[in-house]
């Protein structure tokens, strides 16, 4: 074990007694420490005793062109090197900022006037509500304020950001959802949809609850609505067919703006460029983040289309200096990355691969799991996926959550070479690999996962518990 230099200490303590991991069961973390990571190429990672991973998760679901590119360390280098940091406050402004922002303005679908950046999904969506509020003070609409998510959406985890998610652990123990942040229904058809209920019937019941909620609110009350356009970290969940048309006309209806969340989607995971094009959503404004420079360093944009834009900046004039923004917003490194992996995305179009590798995931999933004992659902669009055990398919019985199953699971398959991870809500493992992963890789994490479902099954059996 190596020791750090000026303790006496392994890096494992060191973490154990000085860092607050996110996401983590803080007394457990305590007692058993940290799995450290330290080299990656291409799907695979290494933690620090040499134990090789397959990571199925591609991080956070971010790390689109894989681990160990060499081009983005030489972009940054160069940046580093050139112009390491300046601001974007007051008209100034670098180049990379330029090039990424006039490259994602035609890269999006539909007309796309300004790139607010920020160095996460979650400030990033924090941006999009104050633009919305900001944007109805400026048309004197100040009570058209309130802004819709879905139950189980992740959004961030910043104030407002974590509001407009949907998962109670986000929200327990935090005093959050702050108000005029409201949520409807989960377009999931396996749990939500009445039995018999054809998709279509479902998205246009999801349509109606929503229209029935921003009814009760009062439309001149509510502002915009948020979405991702399939559910990532709340359970990989996509929606139904026709579910964004049924949906985009009530809000034009009530006069709401649509906020696509593109911070899973975008960059190629559904295998078009972003999930908007897949599901036919004309969004008035998009969050994206993580696939932005695959993780390599932070960066994220909250862009609005051309029409809002000629509002915001018309209107501002009374009102002087657009009063927001982060010392990184539009950091020069962060750009220069951006450049560099929008280079490999577009160049060797890793969404076309990844919808035909996607497409291979997606059958094979299924021809593995569906029908299998405990197996409720498999899900997924591209290179994104999710199996979700139940403990009676046919009943569509959802096992104890103290028993933990997708946990267990996805500690097992940790031991087995493949990160998976056990979504919030129900019992279910996600795929979101690196956009280049090949045939072989998704077999052998297809394999893995097998094995370590059929450990835990073992192991309930064992326990009498099915
Ligand atoms: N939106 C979505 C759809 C996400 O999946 C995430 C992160 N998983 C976020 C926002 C928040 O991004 P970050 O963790 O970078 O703040």
């Amino acid at each position: 074990m190596t020791l750090h230099p000026t303790h006496n200490l392994s890096v494992e303590e060191l973490d154990r007694q000085s860092v607050f991991h996110p996401f983590t069961a803080l007394a457990q973390h305590n007692e058993s420490g940290p799995r450290i990571m330290v080299s990656g190429s291409g799907v695979r990672l290494k933690d620090r005793a040499g134990r090789e991973y397959i990571d199925a998760l591609a991080g956070l679901w971010c790390v689109n062109i894989g681990y160990g590119r060499t081009e983005i360390a030489e972009a940054v280098d160069r940046q580093l090197r050139e112009l390491p940091y300046y601001h974007s406050f007051a008209s100034m402004g670098t180049e990379p900022a330029a090039h990424v922002a006039d490259r994602l303005k035609r890269m999006l679908p539909g007309e796309m006037g300004r790139v607010f950046f920020g160095l996460s999904g979650s400030d990033a969506n924090d941006t999009q509500v104050k633009l919305v509020w900001y944007y109805n003070n400026l048309l004197g609409r100040p009570r058209k304020k309130k802004i819709i998510a879905r139950k189980r959406a992740y959004h961030g985890v910043t104030v407002a950001a974590a509001s407009l998610t949907g998962l109670p652990v986000l929200h327990n123990a935090f005093d959050l959802p702050i108000d005029r942040i409201l949520h409807t229904v989960t377009p999931h058809h396996y749990w939500n949809a009445e039995p018999g209920m054809s998709e279509e019937d479902f998205a246009r019941h999801c349509a109606a609850e929503l229209d029935a909620l921003i009814e009760r609110e009062g439309p001149d009350t509510v502002a915009a609505f948020i979405a991702e356009p399939v559910m990532g970290a709340g359970g990989v969940i996509v929606p139904p067919k026709g579910y964004f048309q049924e949906i985009q006309k009530v809000l034009k209806k009530h006069d709401v703006l649509m906020i696509a969340d593109e911070v899973i989607c975008g960059f190629g995971r559904l295998g078009r460029m972003f999930g908007c094009e897949v599901f036919g959503i004309e969004p008035d404004m998009v969050t994206v983040a993580k696939g932005i420079t695959s993780g390599y360093v932070p960066l994220s944009a909250s862009v609005v289309s051309e029409k809002m834009w000629q509002v915001l900046m018309e209107e501002s004039r009374t009102l002087g200096v657009f009063g927001h923004g982060y010392t990184y917003t539009a950091h020069p490194v962060s750009c220069a990355a951006a450049m560099a992996n929008l280079d490999i995305l577009e160049g060797e179009k890793l969404a076309d691969r990844a919808a035909e590798t996607g497409a291979y995931m997606q059958t094979l999933l299924r021809e593995t799991f569906e029908g299998q004992p405990a197996i409720g659902e498999v899900r997924g669009i591209g290179l994104i996926a999710a199996v979700e055990l139940v403990a009676d398919p046919a009943a569509r019985t959802p096992f104890d959550p103290a028993l933990k199953v997708a946990g267990r699971v996805a500690a097992r398959a940790l031991d087995n070479g493949l990160i998976t991870r056990a979504l919030p809500n129900g019992d279910s493992l996600a795929f979101s690999p690196p956009l280049v992963i090949s045939r072989a890789d998704v077999e052998a994490c297809v394999e893995r996962l097998a094995a370590s479902i059929a450990g835990v099954r073992d192991e309930l059996i064992r326990d009498g518990v099915r």
